[in-house]
């Protein structure tokens, strides 16, 4: 089978290598499609370390069924599934609380163990979810993505017709405000990108504009930089929540006392908790994710679809089926 390699920083190719075996708890898929992701870029890029070369990315995938382990009984040949690509021990003290994201013992799927970049992968079946039947290939891999957004939803308690801002719109950006929009809040961003903007426009929010303030009772920050956390900070209604999903490891400068005086909430944002997270976005799947899918490539064009992957709008993805999706 075809399995994409990062041979070395900045460089991928095709390696044939055999199909795996499905252990007694997992299920054998063949992959239909995976997405490219920003943590995939910052390995391709050589800025996050992965334990050896040649290294397999991907972890936004979604396939069919193939075969299913000896003890898997949920589970039938031929069903689509999306993969929930971070393994959590439910063992642990965080597992224990419900807290799953923060699991002691995680693997994170193409960054701590190879990834879903490959023809045929094995996955433990209570992270093979039962895709909905009614969206195509090329939104169901948005649906990893988007469901870190609606943990973040989840988490900040935000509710139907209040003001929310998101700071950037890169693809977690987009994803949240399809989310917002979908749950009746009145979404405003800031990106300095021009085609994000103009997609996040297309998708129902509205530009920040500093001469016309409006009382955001939710920011959400999503361009993972330190700038991002201070001005969703400044711009905070009074009593509001920040909710922090971008990974910035600069230093942001917060004022305490605004932070007192205003009686903000300051929350981090990883990724989903297991099961409910997964388990709320199949059960409510989201109607318009196609927008978001700007580039579409083909296994043998990843080399350019990690390359454009910085510069595209919205969301890349790599199609393994024959049939180019419209
Ligand atoms: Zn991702
Ligand atoms: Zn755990």
């Amino acid at each position: 089978m075809r399995t994409l390699a990062l041979v070395e920083t900045g460089h991928v190719e095709i390696i044939d290598a055999p199909i795996p075996s499905p252990k007694p708890n997992e299920v054998l898929l063949r992959i239909t499609g995976v997405g490219v992701c920003g943590s995939d870029l910052s390995v391709f890029f050589g800025h996050r370390e992965v334990p050896s070369y040649p290294w397999v990315m991907g972890h936004e995938a979604v396939g069919v069924i193939v075969e299913v382990g000896s003890d898997v009984t949920n589970k039938q040949i031929g069903s689509r599934v999306v993969v929930e690509p971070n393994y959590c021990c439910m063992q642990c003290a965080p597992c224990l609380s419900g807290q799953t994201s923060g699991c002691e013992n995680r693997i994170i799927i193409g960054m701590t163990t190879p990834g879903l970049l490959a023809d045929y992968v094995c996955v433990p079946s209570e992270f093979a979810w039962v895709a909905p039947t009614e969206l195509p290939t090329r939104e169901l891999i948005c649906l990893e993505p988007y469901t870190v957004g609606a943990a973040a939803f989840r988490r900040s308690k935000a509710k139907s017709g209040q003001n929310a801002l998101v700071v950037g719109a890169g693809s977690t950006g987009l994803m949240l405000i399809t989310l917002l929009v979908e749950q009746g809040l009145n979404v405003y961003f800031m990106e300095p990108h021009v085609a994000r903007s103009e997609l996040a426009k297309d998708l129902g929010a509205t530009a920040h504009d500093s001469s016309n303030l409006v009382d955001y009772h939710q920011c959400f920050e999503t361009s993972g930089t330190s700038v991002g956390m201070e001005t969703a900070l400044e711009l905070v209604h009074p009593g509001g929540v920040v909710t922090l999903l971008g990974l910035s490891t600069d230093p942001a400068k917060i004022t305490p006392a605004s932070v007192v005086r205003n009686r903000l909430t300051i929350r981090g944002s990883m990724i989903y908790d297991h099961p409910i997270d997964f388990a709320s976005v199949m059960a409510k799947p989201p109607r318009s994710l196609s927008k978001i899918i700007r580039g579409e490539f083909r296994l043998e064009e990843a080399q350019k679809a990690f390359e454009a992957a910085r510069s595209v709008p919205g969301k890349s993805w790599i199609n393994f089926e024959e049939e180019q999706e419209s």
